[in-house]
């Protein structure tokens, strides 16, 4: 019950400011957003390749309002695959990305995103890596999709994700299980309405198992985000018996959630890639984190009253 009001809380201003600014908010923030800076999150990337974990980067920043917001977003984007060249590290970190951040909500938001987005395609593609477009509300999907389309015919390793909460992916699912594609499933983190999805966690999972069979018996490269125990195994299964070897498909977490698992799968065998959040404007996506498991809202409750 709690998830939807927090959910809510994460697109109200007042609330913003509120959380922002309280106290101990950005200890708690720091266990799921890591860094401010590219100078921050080097030596995170540095750790967690060493442990032998891929990486996928995210740049928060979603609740942009103007096209110069939109480009600094794209900047900071190329800033932090250039240190990544330097690094040497290309090949272990893609990108993911937000085309709210690039500006699809904005007037002209459509063409604004794919120009924005285009260029970060481009210099991950020149450090052998690449981007994958995440699944926002689901208003914003058929612009997502068309942009993936259209990234694909010159960078066809660009990858996007599907969420099972929502009735249309099974189809999406049926349509992107094609060679060469790269496909994320998620169960869904934002708040949608019945018409559109799934409200019942009980529902959500029967989806994501019907899609990852689905994706796993298809041509394409599965890319599992779920840190379920159960959803887990369930596709190390259907991975087997479709025949994937280890480099066919991967597991994805979020950096901060279950991380011994991230070792645990990594040591196994598997491609194990962690998405890792940095930057300054966490509110939306720190939001997201509290609405999945209120036990981290009573935890962050309760420091904001022990240390307030
Ligand atoms: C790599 C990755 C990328 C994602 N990209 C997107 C995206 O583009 N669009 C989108 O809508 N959603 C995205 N999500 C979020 C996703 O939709 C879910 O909201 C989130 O993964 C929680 O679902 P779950 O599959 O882990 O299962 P759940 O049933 O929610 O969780 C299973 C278990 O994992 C642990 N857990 C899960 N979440 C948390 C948390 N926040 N804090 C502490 N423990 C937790 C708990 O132990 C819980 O019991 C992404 C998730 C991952 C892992």
């Amino acid at each position: 019950m709690l998830g939807p009001v927090i959910l809510a809380a994460s697109r109200s201003d007042r609330m913003r400011r509120l959380i922002s600014a309280a106290p101990v908010t950005k200890q708690v923030v720091d266990r799921f957003i890591p860094g401010e800076s590219v100078d921050d999150i080097v030596p995170i990337i540095e750790e967690l390749t060493g442990r032998g974990l891929e990486l996928t980067m995210d740049v928060v920043g979603e609740d942009i309002t103007t096209p110069g917001q939109a480009g600094a977003a794209r900047d900071a984007y190329l800033a932090l695959i250039d240190r990544l060249r330097e690094l040497g590290l290309g090949e272990r970190v893609e990108m993911s990305v937000k085309l709210s951040m690039f500006g699809q909500a904005l007037e002209g938001g459509h063409e604004l995103a794919l120009g924005n987005v285009r260029p970060v395609v481009e210099a991950a593609a020149a450090i052998g890596t690449t981007v994958t477009l995440d699944a926002e509300d689901h208003t914003t999907l058929d612009s997502m999709f068309a942009i993936h389309e259209e990234l694909r015919r010159d960078f066809p390793q660009t990858g996007c994700v599907i969420q099972a909460y929502l009735f249309r992916t099974e189809a999406d699912a049926r349509r992107l299980a094609a060679a060469g594609s790269r496909v994320r499933l998620v169960k869904g983190a934002y708040k949608e309405p019945a018409e559109v999805a799934y409200q019942q966690k009980s529902e959500i999972d029967k989806a994501y198992v019907r899609i990852l069979r689905t994706l796993m018996d298809g041509e394409g490269y599965p890319m599992v985000g779920s840190h379920d125990p159960r959803l887990i195994s369930i596709a190390q299964e259907l991975a087997r018996r479709a025949g994937r070897k280890p480099d066919e498909y991967e597991f994805q977490m979020l950096y901060g959630i279950r991380s011994d698992e991230h070792l645990r799968l990594a040591a196994e065998g598997h491609r194990m890639r962690v998405y890792t959040a940095y930057g300054t404007d966490w509110y939306g996506y720190f939001m997201r984190r509290l609405a999945e498991k209120p036990a981290n809202l009573r935890f962050f409750l309760r420091s904001m009253v022990t240390k307030g």
